[in-house]
């Protein structure tokens, strides 16, 4: 078990900068999630740690031991992969048993460790079978189990779960969250989705372009981005923008209207506020604003607008009993300490 500590690491690939100044602690036994779009290094980070990669500059620690140097063996840090890595020749018992043997441990304390895992994850009736004789779950189940086998220091996960049909992956996130509480594992996992980073994470890293956005617990993130990458990345559906020009604690957009802001600031300005955040109904400490709606789609469960404001989209989701019938103009309201407002480099003014 172990701690992490990735330090100012940079990353080039040739003259492509992959990994800029990443610096992250990870705490013993947490449950770390990378989260950002595709291409954005994410896996480089993960490769590094696991020693995949060699780092350009700056030092990955465990427990307070530089490991740069050590080969991914050395480092004892298991990594799951999205497309499971399987042998398909050999039984789920030898896939499991495969690194062991490999690293001369003895055969009962081999054979203690897979009756172990096996019994952890379900898959004791099925050691004698083969890779394609499973169903994806199953097979993620004994990718699983060979990080586990090992005891490693740190599970590291890329993408696991992207193989599977989504009710399972729902299922698998559980399941992989339970077994690391269970384990007490450190465990780094990357994710696009920000749905399995708000619902695995202890705390998630947001990267962009190669750097560190912001790192937090989930509800830290949601409530309080530190720039509208974050606000935008994190929370679903996205959070709506609206260009304006603030004076004091007075915001006026394009048309004129003007509303309250909850800071002071000056020039132009972007308004963050979140679809889930504006209502149709009016309360008493609401705010207004006067939009077009542009169109709407009944999702069953709720009721998805958009509504036009000054040339810029603003998507509202609704509870089924606000009534549907299309106007020209409507009033979204808002309780104003919702807002969140960024300047033109896109940091939050607080
Ligand atoms: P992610 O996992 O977040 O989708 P990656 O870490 O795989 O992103 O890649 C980050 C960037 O580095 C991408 O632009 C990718 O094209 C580039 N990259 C990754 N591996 C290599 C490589 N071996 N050589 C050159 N560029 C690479
Ligand atoms: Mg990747």
């Amino acid at each position: 078990m172990g701690k992490i500590d990735i330090i100012n690491v940079e990353k080039f690939y040739g003259s492509y900068h992959a990994l800029r100044e990443v610096s992250l602690s990870i705490e013993e036994g947490e449950f770390m999630v990378l989260v950002g779009p595709s291409g954005c290094g994410k896996s480089t980070l993960l490769r590094s740690i696991a020693g995949l990669e060699d780092i350009s500059g700056g030092v990955i620690s465990v427990n307070d031991q530089p490991i740069n140097d050590l080969s991914p063996q050395e480092r004892n840090i298991a990594m799951v992969f999205q497309n499971y890595a399987l042998y398909p020749h050999l039984t789920v018992k030898d896939n499991l048993a495969f690194s062991l043997k490999i690293h001369k441990f003895d055969k009962a304390e081999i054979e203690k460790r897979i009756a172990n895992a096996a019994e952890m994850l379900g898959l004791t009736d099925y050691l004698s079978r083969r890779p394609r004789a499973l169903s994806g779950g199953q097979r993620q189940r004994v990718a699983m189990g060979r990080a586990m086998v090992r005891e490693p220091t740190a599970f590291l996960f890329d993408e696991p779960l992207s193989n599977l049909d989504a009710r399972l992956r729902v299922e698998m996130r559980s399941e992989i969250r339970n077994l690391q509480r269970t384990l007490g594992t450190t465990a780094v996992y990357v994710t696009h989705d920000q749905v399995e980073a708000m619902t695995m994470g202890d705390r998630i890293a947001v990267v962009n372009q190669g750097g560190l956005e912001q790192v937090g617990t989930p509800l830290d993130l949601y409530r309080d981005p530190n720039n509208m990458f974050v606000a935008g990345f994190i929370g679903s559906p996205p959070m709506n923008f609206i260009t304006a020009q603030a004076s004091g604690g007075v915001a006026t957009l394009k048309d004129g209207q003007q509303i309250m802001l909850p800071v002071r600031a000056e020039g132009e300005i972007k308004i963050g506020l979140r679809p889930e955040h504006i209502f149709l109904d009016k309360q008493e400490h609401h705010h207004s604003l006067n939009c077009s709606e542009s169109r709407h789609f009944d999702l069953g469960s709720s009721l998805q607008f958009f509504f036009d404001l000054c040339g810029e989209e603003i998507e509202v989701s609704a509870s089924r009993d606000v009534r549907t019938h299309t106007k020209a103009e409507v009033n979204i309201h808002f309780d104003p300490a919702d807002l969140l407002v960024f300047g033109p480099d896109t940091n939050r003014i607080r």
